[in-house]
């Protein structure tokens, strides 16, 4: 574990400094201690145990048949092989076309050497930026970090910088997480966000929130804003919902036809994204965002 990470990291339990121990995160008050595995994920889970947590979340996951339908052919080793090929060019996820604030990253980013403490939260193993850490809920994720949202295990004024993209949507209650993530920025830190606005309901497990620009920035006050605006615009947003629309019309109510026929028109429709590459510059883009944004500094 990096060294300035391992400075920053505070017990979750009573908040305080954690010291390594061999395989072990020793916390120098409550002498609780947390577990470094061998893939070097430091877990610092206090409360409910996870197996119980994810025992609820799979029983949500069961209402979304869409989640169904991708965790069953998520073992399909052909499905995934036929995924990898085609990820890069679909960037990613398939009706997404994202402009990430660039003030932001190169503000969090700054280059070699700046030896700055960015935590992604919510990002598994695939960061927004390679020089930021990353913590998730789940040990599945690959994260750096093993904790959750609501108890960050953080000293208090201690990062440079949080990043949460797609997460804020999924919080059960998101004042009360802002809170926590304001606490462990240091003054003159930064708190950058991104959560989809137009997108359906997605279960991961838990859908929760949608936020505009203005909505972020009233959820992260006192930080002063830097940038808010549209992330992903109405280009995206249609390609997401027109294979939702044609897939129900054609369907007649068959849950099987439903997936064939939106997979169908995904393919068929996906190329409408690259409109948002014109129309996120378009004066009215305000009015149909796939995706928003939020970059904010915490007063020094
Ligand atoms: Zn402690």
């Amino acid at each position: 574990m990096e060294e300035r990470l391992l400075k920053v990291l505070a017990c979750p339990a009573c908040r305080s400094g954690l010291e390594k121990k061999g395989q072990e995160l020793v916390c120098a008050s409550c002498r609780k201690g947390y577990p470094v595995n061998a893939d070097g994920q430091a877990i610092l889970l206090t409360g409910p145990r996870l197996e119980d947590l994810e025992e609820s979340a799979e029983a949500i996951r069961q209402k979304s048949s869409l989640h169904q339908f991708y965790r069953r052919h998520q073992q399909s080793r052909l499905l995934n092989t036929v995924r990898k090929i085609i990820r890069p060019l679909t960037s990613g996820i398939l009706f997404v076309y994202l402009r990430r604030s660039e003030s932001a990253l190169k503000t969090l980013f700054p280059g070699a050497g700046a030896e700055k403490v960015v935590i992604d939260v919510g990002a598994g193993n695939n960061p927004i930026h390679p020089d930021a850490f990353t913590l998730d809920l789940y040990q599945e994720s690959g994260a750096d970090i093993i904790a959750r949202i609501e108890n960050l295990p953080f000293a208090d004024n201690s990062l440079d910088g949080l990043v949460s993209c797609g997460v804020i949507e999924h919080l059960k209650n998101p004042w009360k997480t802002a809170e926590e993530m304001k606490r462990v920025v240091k003054p003159g830190g930064y708190i950058y966000a991104e959560i989809p606005l137009l997108q359906g309901i997605h279960y991961n497990p838990f859908d929760e929130q949608r936020f505009t620009p203005d909505g972020l920035e009233t959820l992260f006050q006192p930080l002063i804003t830097v940038e808010k605006g549209v992330a992903s615009g109405p280009g995206s947003a249609l390609a997401h919902l027109l294979p939702i629309w044609l897939a129900m019309i054609l369907s007649f109510r068959s849950k099987i036809l439903y997936e064939m026929l939106f997979l169908f028109f995904s393919w068929i429709t996906f190329p409408i994204k690259y409109t948002d590459f014109f129309l996120l510059n378009h004066p009215e883009i305000h009015r149909a965002p796939f995706g928003v944004y939020y970059f904010g500094r915490k007063q020094s």
